[in-house]
């Protein structure tokens, strides 16, 4: 059985201006989130991930940012239609985002459970005795012991990975139908950081929410995600099923990302990084953003942009030269499912 598409990403462009040009920070994306899935967004800083899942939410800054053309489709209905109005009835209710530190998203001022409440009340009636009850029970869900006492507690009183708890019981409060966490973990040391995708993987299963999960760690993507978007300089390089790309990644980016999680390869000395930084978007005039820091660069890459190839298995594509002939059909929009 394929599951529904529950969000639908065509071509999407964001730009902001810097010194009266627009630069695009994600450029020309496409890519589909079914229901009950977990996607990882993987890509180092700057490649355009929380960009992305700021546009779905209607939460880009505009000036300096703009959309330049695309379409996100929520349900079949273009979110970039939707007047502020209507997104904030999306927001938090049908769609919810966590952010990296939930200190800045928490407010200090107020108990746990006054924030948990409000988030309930912001979308439904429900009378506050109620909420509160309810408050108790979505922190019961993630996984925070005395949980009678922590609603009366405030932000500074938690530990980070207690907090972050916190920050997933406000985004799921009104059982979204889609959870982006962006960079939920990186705040955290490692047996916090397993606890919270544990955490997540749960809540996926037992609700049905579909989870969007950006990071730089292919790690964590290896950890609980199906599908994996690898991103660099605002486009998808490389997406599949996560098996395919762990075992058989193609793009020369996403090897290099492969070799700097050390458990994966079972390289634990040394940590490898890529070589190189990120370019400034519009940076780059011209052929692979990737091919000034690619160690199998060859003659036309500095040239040309290659499309994305379709590989062997299903939904499985590439965007570089040296994958060209091998699946041989050439995607056209961008994405297969
Ligand atoms: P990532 O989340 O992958 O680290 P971002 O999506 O935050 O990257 O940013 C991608 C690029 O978008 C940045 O390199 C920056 O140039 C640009 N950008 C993001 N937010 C803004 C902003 N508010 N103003 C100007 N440029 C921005
Ligand atoms: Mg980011």
């Amino acid at each position: 059985m394929t599951a529904k598409t529950i969000l639908k990403i065509q071509d999407l462009t964001v730009s902001f201006f810097a010194n009266k040009k627009l630069l695009p920070a994600v450029d020309g994306i496409s890519f589909e989130l079914k229901e009950g899935e977990i996607l990882g967004i993987v890509g180092e800083s700057g490649s355009g991930k929380s960009v992305t899942s700021l546009a779905v939410m209607g939460l880009i800054p505009m000036p300096p940012g703009k959309i330049e053309k695309g379409e996100i489709l929520f349900e079949g209905k273009d979110l970039l239609t939707y007047s502020e109005k209507e997104m904030r009835k999306i927001r938090g209710n049908q769609i919810s985002m966590i952010f990296q530190e939930p200190m800045t998203s928490l407010n200090p001022l107020f108990t746990i459970g006054d924030q948990i409440v409000e988030a309930l009340r912001l979308h439904t009636k429900m009378p506050k005795a109620e909420a509160k009850l309810k408050a108790i029970e979505l922190l019961k869900l993630v996984g925070i012991p005395r949980s009678e006492a922590i609603v009366n507690e405030y932000p500074h009183q938690l530990s980070g990975g207690m907090r972050q708890r916190v920050m997933i019981a406000m985004a799921m409060a009104c059982n979204p139908r889609i959870l982006i966490a962006d960079e939920p973990t990186t705040a955290l040391d490692v047996t916090i950081q397993a606890q919270i995708l544990d955490l997540m993987k749960n809540l996926n299963e037992q609700t049905n929410t579909s989870i969007i999960l950006i990071t730089h760690d292919l790690g964590v993507v290896a950890e609980i995600c199906d599908r994996v978007l690898v991103m660099y300089c605002g486009q998808i390089v490389e997406h599949g099923d996560v098996h395919t790309i762990l075992k058989e990644p193609k793009h020369p980016y996403t090897k290099g990302l492969l070799k700097s999680v050390p458990d994966l390869l079972g390289k634990k000395d040394r940590l490898y990084s890529i070589p190189g930084n990120v370019p400034r978007p519009g940076s780059i005039k011209q052929g692979c953003p990737f091919a000034p820091r690619c160690d199998e660069r060859i003659a036309h890459c500095l040239d040309v942009l290659p499309s994305l190839y379709a590989m062997e298995s299903a939904g499985h594509e590439v965007r570089c030269f040296l994958h060209e002939q091998e699946g041989g059909v050439r995607s056209n929009v961008g994405m297969a499912p």
